[in-house]
C-alpha cells in the first residue's frame, strides 16, 4: 500500500479551530501524554481513544479536547506505531488519520478489521470523496474531514462509541464462564463483579476463547483470528499471551491447555 500523498493533508494550523489560543498548551499536553501514556493500565474505567496522527499540531489539540472530555488518550505518530499501542491499550475507539509516514490510514484500517469490530472514525481531506468512499470501503465507522471543529469530531466520537455500546456494531453480547464475564460493547472484562485491565489483545484473545468455549483452538487458529493472518510472530506469542491472561484472571481452570492441540475455555 503506497503512502497517501501529502495533497491528502489539510493541517494548516490557522484552519483548526481555536488552534492559536491551544498553542501552548497542546506542547504541554505532548509531554504530559507521554507520562499517561505509562499509566493508561491503571487508569480506572476511563475510555481510552487511540489517537493516529503525524501532525503535531492537530494531535496536540485533538487530544486537549479528548482529555478535557475525560478521555485517555493515546497518541501514535505512526500507522507502525499505531498497531503496537493497540497491544499495549484498552483502546475503545481509533480517530486515524490517513496520510501518515509508513503504512497510511487505510492499510491500518484494513488491519485492524482483520482481527477486531474496534470503531474507527477516519480524518479525510475535505472533498476528496474517493478517501471517505475507500476509508468506508476498508471498514471506518465513520469520517470526519479536515479542517474540521474538534468539538464536531468529539461529538461523532460520542455517537460512534454510543453505537458501540447499544450494540450496533459489536453487538451487546456479554459471554461468561464462571464469575468471568467479558462484554463486547463495553470491551470490559469483570472477575467475581470487579474489572481488570486486559490489553486489547488478550481481550480479544479471551473473547475468542469464550466465544467458542469447550472447543478447542490450535494456536495458529487463535493467532489468526486474534492478530491476523498477516502477524509475522510465530504461536508463541500466543502462549505468552495466554500466560497473562492467566495471571490477570486468576482463574486457572478457565483456560485448559489441551497437550498437543491448543487451548480451550470452559463450556459456559
Ligand atoms: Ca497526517
Amino acid at each position: 500500500m503506497p503512502v497517501a500523498p501529502s495533497t491528502h493533508v489539510d493541517g494548516s494550523p490557522d484552519r483548526l479551530e481555536g488552534l492559536p489560543a491551544q498553542a501552548a498548551r497542546g506542547q504541554a499536553a505532548v509531554r504530559e501524554c507521554s507520562y499517561r501514556a505509562a499509566s493508561v493500565i491503571v487508569a480506572a474505567m476511563s475510555t481510552t481513544v487511540l489517537v493516529v496522527e503525524d501532525e503535531q499540531p492537530i494531535g496536540a489539540l485533538v487530544s486537549t479536547y479528548l482529555r478535557r472530555d475525560g478521555y485517555t488518550v493515546v497518541w501514535a505518530r505512526s500507522g507502525e506505531e499505531a498497531l503496537a499501542e493497540l497491544s499495549r491499550h484498552p483502546v475503545a475507539l481509533v480517530v486515524l488519520d490517513i496520510a501518515l509516514p509508513g503504512i497510511d490510514g487505510f492499510e491500518v484500517c484494513r488491519r485492524i478489521r482483520a482481527r477486531s469490530q474496534l470503531p474507527i472514525i477516519m480524518l479525510t481531506a475535505r472533498d476528496e470523496e474517493p478517501d471517505r468512499v475507500a476509508g468506508l470501503e476498508v471498514g471506518a465507522d465513520d469520517y470526519v474531514t479536515k479542517p474540521f471543529s474538534p468539538r464536531e469530531l468529539v461529538a461523532r466520537i460520542k455517537a460512534v462509541l454510543r453505537r458501540a455500546a447499544s450494540g450496533a456494531v459489536h453487538g451487546g453480547e456479554t459471554l461468561t464462564a464462571g464469575d468471568v464475564a467479558l462484554r463486547h460493547d463495553a470491551r470490559e472484562v469483570t472477575v467475581d463483579g470487579a474489572a481488570i485491565e486486559l490489553t486489547a489483545k488478550e481481550f480479544d484473545l479471551l473473547a475468542c476463547l469464550l466465544e467458542h468455549a469447550g472447543i478447542v483452538l490450535s494456536r495458529q487458529r487463535l493467532l489468526e483470528q486474534v492478530w491476523g493472518f498477516d502477524f509475522p510472530g510465530g504461536t508463541r506469542t500466543v502462549d505468552v499471551h495466554i500466560a497473562q491472561l492467566r495471571k490477570k484472571l486468576a482463574r486457572p481452570e478457565l483456560i485448559r491447555t489441551v497437550r498437543g492441540s491448543g487451548y480451550k475455555a470452559l463450556a459456559r
